[in-house]
């Protein structure tokens, strides 16, 4: 079996959202410290250079999300900045995820979103 690696870099951003079909009080509007994580996977590490020994720098994915973060999730209101219609953890690890995509970032494997400390979701395709 192939050897694999998964790398993750985590990120965090304070947003506001609603989810206007919830028959709860999520339908009101309100805010969460996000907290997320890009996975990355691949089969091998780089042979030499500054990356020598790494799959990739944790630096780089962090350049990718970093605009995506400044952008359209922190301190903005998610059903505007992401266009979501009901901006649930799962339709935006995808929305992320598909960003990330667009980008060209490499190997990239899931997106993770934790909108509480006990519930989040895991992205991949
Ligand atoms: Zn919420």
């Amino acid at each position: 079996m192939q050897p694999e690696w998964s790398i993750y870099k985590e990120f965090y951003f304070e947003a506001a959202h609603k989810l206007p079909h919830h028959e709860g009080k999520c339908s009101r509007l309100h805010g969460h410290s996000w907290l997320g994580r890009v996975y990355v996977k691949g089969h091998t590490l780089q042979p030499d250079g500054s990356e020598q020994g790494m799959l990739m720098d944790f630096g780089k994915i962090q350049s990718y999300i970093h605009p995506i973060i400044e952008n359209y999730l922190d301190h903005y209101y998610l059903n505007e900045t992401t266009g979501l219609e009901s901006p649930t953890s799962e339709e935006l690890a995808r929305w992320i995820y598909e960003k990330l995509e667009l980008a060209g970032l490499p190997g990239l494997d899931a997106v993770e979103i934790r909108e509480t400390c006990t519930s989040g979701c895991i992205y991949r395709t």
